[in-house]
């Protein structure tokens, strides 16, 4: 990512796409907010889409306090033809990574946030899955999972606490002292009775996620194409070594 600039929010606000700002699949979906092709593996799929409740409110206004980037599991011929319709003009999201910047570790995508180039005391990530912040837990707020709960305030729960954020040395204790995620890693650490702080993640991902709502048929498109786990790709290919095309 580019040095930042006097022009530059002090704080980078770091979001997750996938059931924390929207939900897709490539299997319909019943009123779909948004319809997309995606070229894949020389075959085009189409995308159905949701957009969670606030979402552009929440990207308006956090782009005016933060610099706000994407950093997504997805592939990136996905991320792009989402993110176009969601922001066309480029005018609230700077800087944009996807599966190819995130680590592999046990089963799940990390998104290790030194990559970013930035003081990590003034770096925040929101991400439904606390798999993907594993490496810097401190700097994680976790968001519950979204599919198309209308009535969901997630979004709008989570700028109100970022607004606190603004002009502080150190966003991670504010961080921790708020949404406690080292207390509860050690307490799913504790009942799972696993070693690594990994395994803990990994609980603690499974008990706040809702079950997906994914068809069975689109499982193996949707793992590649899309999602953080990687246990829905398409057997054979390899994690991530499919390009767009
Ligand atoms: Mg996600």
């Amino acid at each position: 990512m580019p040095e930042r600039t006097t022009s530059t929010p002090l704080i980078t606000l770091v979001l997750d796409i996938d059931e924390t700002l929207v939900h897709c699949a490539t299997r319909p979906l019943d009123s779909p907010d948004i319809v997309f092709p995606v070229e894949y593996n020389h075959e085009t799929w189409e995308v159905y889409g949701r957009i969670r409740p606030g979402m552009l409110d929440f990207l308006e206004k956090m782009s005016e306090k933060f610099e706000v980037i994407t950093f997504t599991a997805s592939q990136e011929c996905y991320a792009e033809a989402l993110l176009k319709i969601i922001d066309p003009e480029k005018k609230y999201i700077r800087h944009r990574y996807y599966r190819d910047s995130c680590v592999p570790v046990f089963g799940n995508y990390v998104k290790d946030l030194r990559i970013l180039n930035r003081d990590l005391s003034k770096v925040v990530i929101i991400d439904n899955s606390p798999q993907a912040f594993g490496y810097q837990i401190s700097n994680g707020i976790p968001i519950e999972s979204w599919y198309d709960d209308k009535s969901d305030r997630e979004l709008s729960k989570v700028m109100s606490f970022l607004e606190t954020l603004d002009g502080v040395d150190d966003v991670r204790p504010k961080i921790d002292e708020h949404y406690r995620l080292q207390e509860r890693v050690q307490k799913a650490l504790a009942m799972a009775n696993h070693q690594s702080s990994m395994s803990g993640l990994n609980n603690l991902g499974a008990s706040l996620a809702s079950s997906s709502t994914s068809g069975p048929g689109s499982a193996i498109a949707s793992g590649a194409i899309l999602g953080a786990s990687m246990s829905g790709s398409i057997p054979g290919t390899g994690t991530g070594s499919v390009d767009c095309q």
